[in-house]
């Protein structure tokens, strides 16, 4: 359609690689206490790939919060600059829960509508 569209590439850093080398040696420590036969533990590192999976849950790009000084959007799912427009997607997690992402989105877009339909429509404005 001739719109630009934006690519953005990520890559794990040392945060990342720390943060998988805790949790996996947590996870290996309740492998082992609740009795498993075989533990296999092994901390994510070099650089990010699906294969093998590491999650394509990349979440966050417009997140909500409560301060328009550190998110994007309030609850609503609502734009703290432009009113008028409502961000709706996996965009809006400011953080990754540890499920799949999908029926999140939906539940965050069926109470967006809502607040669309029954509160902003009637008096078009900030919601919070
Ligand atoms: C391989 C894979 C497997 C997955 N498996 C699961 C699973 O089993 N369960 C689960 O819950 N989740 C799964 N997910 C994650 C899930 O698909 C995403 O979290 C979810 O789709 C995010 O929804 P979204 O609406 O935020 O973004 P998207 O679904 O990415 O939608 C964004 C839309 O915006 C459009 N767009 C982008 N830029 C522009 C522009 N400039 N103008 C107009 N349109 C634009 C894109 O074309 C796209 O249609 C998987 C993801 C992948 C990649």
């Amino acid at each position: 359609m001739g719109l630009p569209l934006l690519r953005m590439t990520f890559d794990w850093r040392e945060m990342e690689h720390k943060a998988s080398q805790f949790i996996t040696a947590r996870m290996e420590e309740i492998g082992k206490r609740i009795g498993a036969e075989h533990v296999h533990a092994e901390a994510r590192t070099g650089r990010y790939t699906i294969v093998p999976y590491q999650s394509t849950h990349n979440t966050g790009g417009a997140t909500m919060g409560t301060d328009p000084g550190t998110s994007a959007i309030n609850k609503y799912l609502q734009s703290w600059d432009v009113p008028n427009v409502f961000v709706i997607g996996a965009n809006a997690f400011p953080q990754n829960a540890g499920y799949n992402p999908t029926d999140t989105v939906g539940a965050l877009t069926y109470w967006a509508l809502d607040a669309i339909k029954n509160r902003y429509l009637k008096r078009p404005g900030a919601l919070a």
